[in-house]
C-alpha cells in the first residue's frame, strides 16, 4: 500500500536528516572560508598559583569574530567542526597561533605559558605530534615547557593506547599534558591511570556549585586528594568568587582559573592585564583588590 511504501521510504529519505546534513555542509563551508579570512582569534584566560597568586600561564580559548553575527564562542561552532574535515586544520591553526603568542609575550619580557585545548580527533590524527615537532624545530627560541596540551578526558579517547603513545611523544618534545574537565567523563580514573599526564583540571561544573552542594564539594575535595596521591598538580576551573578560592586553598588545590581572576580576554589586552596583576601582587595593596586574596 501507499502507506507501507511511505513508511519504507522513511528509511532512505528522511527530510529532516537531509536538511540537517545540508545545513552542516553549508556551515562547514562558511567555517572554512572564515579560516581563510582569519576571522578566528584566541582569547586568553589567566591561570594562577593559589599559594602566592603568581601567574603561571594563560588558557587559549577560540572565538569566531563573525562579520554578521558578532563574537561567537566555541559552543556555537565547534560542534559543527567536530569529526569533520576541518577539525585538523582548525586545530593546527589554534596550535600555531597559541605558540606564536608565547613568543610574542617572551619578546615583551614575559615568561608566560599557554594551555591549548586539543580535540580528541586532532590528537588521534597521525599528523599531530609531527606538526608540533616541526613547529618546535623551526622555532628553537620557543621553550616547549611553557606549552600545556589540554586533553578532554570525556571525548573519544577509547583507544587509550594510541592516545598514550601520542602524548608520550609530545612529552618527549618537552610539552606538558593536562587532563581537562576531569570527572565529567565515564572513564576518568582509567584515563588517569593510563594516560601520561602532568596535571589535572577539575571541571568547573563541580567548582561552581561546591559552596552550596555537599556532593560537588566532596567531589572537588576527592579529586584534589587523588591528584596529590598521583603527585600531580591540580587546577580548579570556574573560580568565580573569593569564597571559592578560600575553600580550594583550604583543600590544598594548587592553581585556579575563573571569572574571579579574569574573564577570557583578547590577545591585545593580555600584557596590560599581566602588568596590572603583577603590580597588585607586589604592592602593599595586595591581590585582595583583584578579588582573590592570598590570606
Ligand atoms: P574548557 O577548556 O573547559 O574551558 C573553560 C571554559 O569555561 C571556557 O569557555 C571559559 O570561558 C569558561 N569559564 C572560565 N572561567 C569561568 C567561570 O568562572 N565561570 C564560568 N561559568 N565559566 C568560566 P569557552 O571559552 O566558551 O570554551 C568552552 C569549551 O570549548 C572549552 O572548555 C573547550 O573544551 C572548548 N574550546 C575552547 N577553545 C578551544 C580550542 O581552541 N580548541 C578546542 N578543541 N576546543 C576549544
Ligand atoms: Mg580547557
Ligand atoms: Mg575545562
Ligand atoms: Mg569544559
Amino acid at each position: 500500500s501507499a502507506k507501507e511504501k511511505g513508511r519504507n521510504q522513511f528509511h532512505f529519505f528522511d527530510p529532516d536528516l537531509d536538511e540537517h546534513r545540508k545545513q552542516k555542509r553549508e556551515q562547514l563551508i562558511e567555517i572554512s572560508r572564515a579560516l581563510e579570512n582569519e576571522e578566528f582569534c584566541l582569547y586568553f584566560q589567566p591561570q594562577i598559583l593559589l599559594s602566592d597568586n603568581q601567574l603561571t600561564g594563560m588558557e587559549a580559548l577560540i572565538r569566531w569574530q563573525h562579520p554578521q553575527r558578532g563574537l561567537l564562542s566555541p559552543g556555537q561552532f565547534l560542534p559543527t567542526v567536530e569529526n569533520s574535515y576541518l577539525e585538523v586544520p582548525l586545530g593546527q591553526w589554534v596550535l600555531k597561533e597559541a605558540m606564536h603568542q608565547v613568543n610574542t609575550w617572551k619578546e615583551a619580557g614575559h615568561q608566560l605559558g599557554v594551555s591549548i585545548n586539543i580535540s580528541a580527533q586532532h590528537l588521534m590524527d597521525r599528523t599531530f605530534a609531527g606538526y608540533l615537532e616541526s613547529y618546535l624545530h623551526s622555532h628553537p627560541e620557543l621553550d616547549p615547557g611553557l606549552i600545556t596540551l589540554e586533553v578532554l578526558e570525556s571525548t573519544a579517547l577509547e583507544d587509550t593506547k594510541q592516545a598514550s603513545n601520542v602524548l608520550t611523544h609530545c612529552r618527549e618534545l618537552g610539552l606538558q599534558v593536562g587532563l581537562d574537565d576531569f570527572g565529567t567523563g565515564f572513564s576518568s580514573l582509567t584515563y588517569l591511570r593510563t594516560l601520561p599526564v602532568d596535571m589535572i583540571k577539575i571541571d568547573q561544573s563541580f567548582v561552581l556549585n561546591m559552596l552550596d552542594n555537599a556532593n560537588d564539594r566532596a567531589i572537588v575535595e576527592s579529586v584534589i586528594f587523588l591528584a596529590q596521591r598521583f603527585s600531580r598538580p591540580v587546577l580548579a576551573e570556574g573560580v568565580e568568587t573569593l569564597e571559592h578560592a578560600r575553600v580550594l586553598r583550604s583543600m590544598g588545590c594548587d592553581q585556579i582559573q575563573g571569572y574571579g581572576i579574569a574573564r577570557p580576554m583578547p590577545a591585545e589586552e593580555v600584557l596590560t592585564w599581566v602588568s596590572g596583576w603583577q603590580q597588585k601582587r607586589t604592592s602593599g595593596s595586595g591581590p585582595e583588590s583583584s578579588g582573590i586574596a592570598a590570606s
